[in-house]
C-alpha cells in the first residue's frame, strides 16, 4: 500500500509526526492508500513556499506560464487511463465519467493557458488634461484551494489553472475522501519544469488542515468548493484576516417541465442530470415541477429510465450509469430522507431502499411522485439518486416554487415555447439555467451560485478575473 507524501516547494516531504488518513474504495471497502493528515507546520511550510515562489512566477511572461501549464496537461493526457482508474477506485465514479473528468481536466488547463495573450487591462480617459488612467489586473498572491470529493481531479484544475495563468501561486488541500488523484497529479507536476513552490499540496481533514489553511494569515484568496455548512465556516475563519473568499457551494436545482415540453427529451435529460455521479453533483436536477396535465406521462417515462439504471462496482463493470455513494454516511442519509419524504405524503414509484449488493455504499435509483411544497425532499440538497416530482398548475407556480429555496446554483426548464423559457429565465434566481438539455456546464461559461450556493464563480473570463485584483494608476504625462 502506498503512503503518499505532501508536495511542498517542489519536493515530496515526509511529514514529521504525521497522522495518516486511510483512503477506502467506496465500492469494495478496500484500503487503497494512506495520505498525511497534515499539521499546522506542514500548512505553514506550504504557504511559505508558495509565498517565496510568487514574485518570480508573476514576473514570468504569461505566455511562459501558459507553456508550463501545457506541460501539465500533456502529462495528464499521457496518464489519462491510469488517472481515470484511480478516480473510479477512490470516488466510485463510473469508468466513462471518470475518463470524461480526466480529459476535461486536461482541456480545462489548456483553455486557461489560452488566456495568456488575452489578459487585458483598461485605459480610461481622465478628467484632467495630460493625464491617463490605467487599470492594471494583477495577481492576488497566494491562493488556497480547498476541494470536495465529487469531481476531485477536475477541481484541482479549476482552482490551479486560472490561479497560475494570472500569476498567483497555490496551495491545494484535497478532500480526505479522495486525495489519491491529487497526489498523483503532484507526481505529474514534479515531472514538469514548473518552478518549485508554485503548486503545493497538503492532505488532511477539514477541521484541522483545511481550517489551518483557510484561516492562514498569509493567504490572499480562499477558493473553496463544497457544502454550504463548510463554506460558512470558511468565510467566518477568513473574516479574521479579511481574506477574500470564492465559494462554490451546494444546490437544489429545480427542473421545470411545461405541458408543451418534449417529454421524452425532458425525461432523459432530467434522468441524466440526476443519476450522473450517483446524484452527487452540485448542479444535479434535485427536484421536478411538472405541469399537472403531463405529470403522469412524465413520471411514467422517468420511472422507466430509473428502473433500467445499471449500477454496481464501477471497478468491475465498464458500462454502468451509477456507482456507489461516497461513504456510509451519504448512503444512510438517503435512507432517512426517503423515509421522511414518504411519511410526508410522497408516493414511492421505484427504488426507495439500500441496494441489494453485498459490498459498497449503494442505494437504489429512486423516484418519488406527489411531493409537497416545503417538504425536506423539495428544499434540502439530497446529493444522491433520489428524484422527487411535484405537480404544478403552470409556469407561474413552477417559478414561485423553484425560487422558494436558500439555494441558487442551477435550474432547468423544458418547453417548446421560447417566450415561456425566457419568462422563466427572467424570473429564476439561479446562476445557471439549462433550456431543453441536461445540466452540465461549459468551461467558457460562468459557474456561479446565488444566495447560499456561493459567492463569486468559476470558469470563463469572469472566473479567471476572480484570481486578479485591479490596480489603478494615474499618469500625469503633461
Ligand atoms: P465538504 O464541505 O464536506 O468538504 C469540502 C472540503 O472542505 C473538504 O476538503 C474538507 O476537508 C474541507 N473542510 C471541511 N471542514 C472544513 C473547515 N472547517 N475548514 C476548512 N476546510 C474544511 O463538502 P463535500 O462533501 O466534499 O462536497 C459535497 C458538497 O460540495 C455538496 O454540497 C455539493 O453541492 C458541493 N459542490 C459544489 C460545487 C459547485 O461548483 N458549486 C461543485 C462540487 C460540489
Amino acid at each position: 500500500m502506498t503512503d503518499y507524501q505532501n508536495y511542498i516547494d517542489g519536493r515530496f516531504v515526509a511529514a514529521d509526526h504525521a497522522q495518516w488518513i486511510e483512503v477506502e474504495n467506496p465500492a469494495t471497502h478496500e484500503v487503497l492508500a494512506r495520505v498525511p493528515d497534515s499539521d499546522t507546520a506542514s500548512v505553514d511550510a506550504a504557504v511559505a513556499a508558495a509565498r517565496r515562489a510568487q514574485p518570480a512566477w508573476e514576473k514570468l511572461p504569461a505566455i511562459q506560464r501558459a507553456g508550463l501549464l501545457r506541460q501539465i496537461s500533456a502529462k495528464v493526457r499521457e496518464q489519462r487511463t491510469r488517472l481515470a482508474a484511480i478516480i473510479v477506485a477512490e470516488q466510485g465514479k463510473t469508468q466513462g465519467l471518470a475518463q470524461v473528468e480526466v480529459d476535461f481536466t486536461a482541456d480545462y488547463i489548456d483553455y486557461m493557458a489560452e488566456w495568456a495573450r488575452r489578459l487585458e487591462g483598461e485605459v480610461l480617459s481622465s478628467d484632467r488634461a495630460g493625464e491617463s488612467i490605467f487599470l492594471l489586473r494583477k495577481p492576488l498572491g497566494v491562493v488556497a484551494g480547498i476541494l470536495p470529493w465529487n469531481f476531485p481531479f477536475f477541481l484541482i484544475a479549476r482552482k490551479l489553472a486560472p490561479a497560475l495563468i494570472t500569476g498567483n501561486t497555490i496551495v491545494i488541500k484535497p478532500s480526505e475522501e479522495t486525495p489519491i488523484n491529487a497526489y498523483e497529479f503532484a507526481r505529474l507536476v514534479a515531472e514538469t519544469e514548473l518552478p518549485a513552490g508554485v503548486f503545493n499540496l497538503v492532505g488532511g481533514r477539514g477541521a484541522t488542515t483545511g481550517s489551518a489553511l483557510s484561516t492562514h494569515r498569509d493567504i490572499d484568496l480562499v477558493t473553496f468548493t463544497g457544502s454550504v455548512a463548510t463554506g460558512t465556516r470558511i468565510m467566518q475563519g477568513a473574516a479574521a484576516n479579511l481574506t477574500r473568499v470564492n465559494l462554490e457551494l451546494g444546490g437544489k436545482a429545480p427542473a421545470i417541465v411545461l405541458a408543451d415540453a418534449d417529454l421524452d427529451l425532458a425525461a432523459k435529460a432530467i434522468y441524466d442530470s440526476r443519476v450522473i455521479n450517483t446524484g452527487q453533483v452540485c448542479n444535479c436536477a434535485e427536484r421536478v415541477y411538472v405541469d399537472k396535465k403531463v405529470e403522469g406521462a412524465l413520471v411514467e417515462r422517468l420511472a422507466k429510465l430509473m428502473k433500467a439504471t445499471r449500477y454496481g462496482d464501477p471497478g468491475q463493470t465498464p458500462d454502468l450509469e451509477m456507482g456507489p455513494l461516497i461513504n456510509r454516511a451519504a448512503r444512510d442519509k438517503l435512507v432517512g430522507v426517503v423515509e421522511r419524504a414518504i411519511a410526508a405524503g410522497a408516493q414511492l414509484v421505484t427504488g426507495g431502499k439500500v441496494a441489494d449488493i453485498e459490498q459498497g455504499w449503494h442505494y437504489e435509483p429512486t423516484l418519488l411522485a406527489g411531493c409537497r411544497s416545503g417538504s425536506e425532499i423539495m428544499t434540502k440538497e439530497t446529493f444522491g439518486p433520489v428524484l422527487p416530482v411535484q405537480a404544478v398548475d403552470g409556469l407561474d407556480e413552477a417559478i414561485e416554487l423553484a425560487n422558494a429555496t436558500d439555494y441558487g446554483l442551477t435550474s432547468s426548464i423544458y418547453t417548446r415555447d421560447l417566450a415561456s423559457a425566457f419568462r422563466a429565465v427572467n424570473a429564476l434566481k439561479f446562476g445557471e439555467t439549462y433550456i431543453n438539455r441536461e445540466n452540465f456546464e461549459a468551461m467558457q461559461g460562468f459557474h456561479a451560485g446565488r444566495k447560499k450556493s456561493g459567492i463569486g464563480g468559476a470558469d470563463g473570463k469572469h472566473g479567471l478575473y476572480e484570481f486578479t485584483e485591479t490596480h489603478v494608476v494615474y499618469l500625469n504625462h503633461g
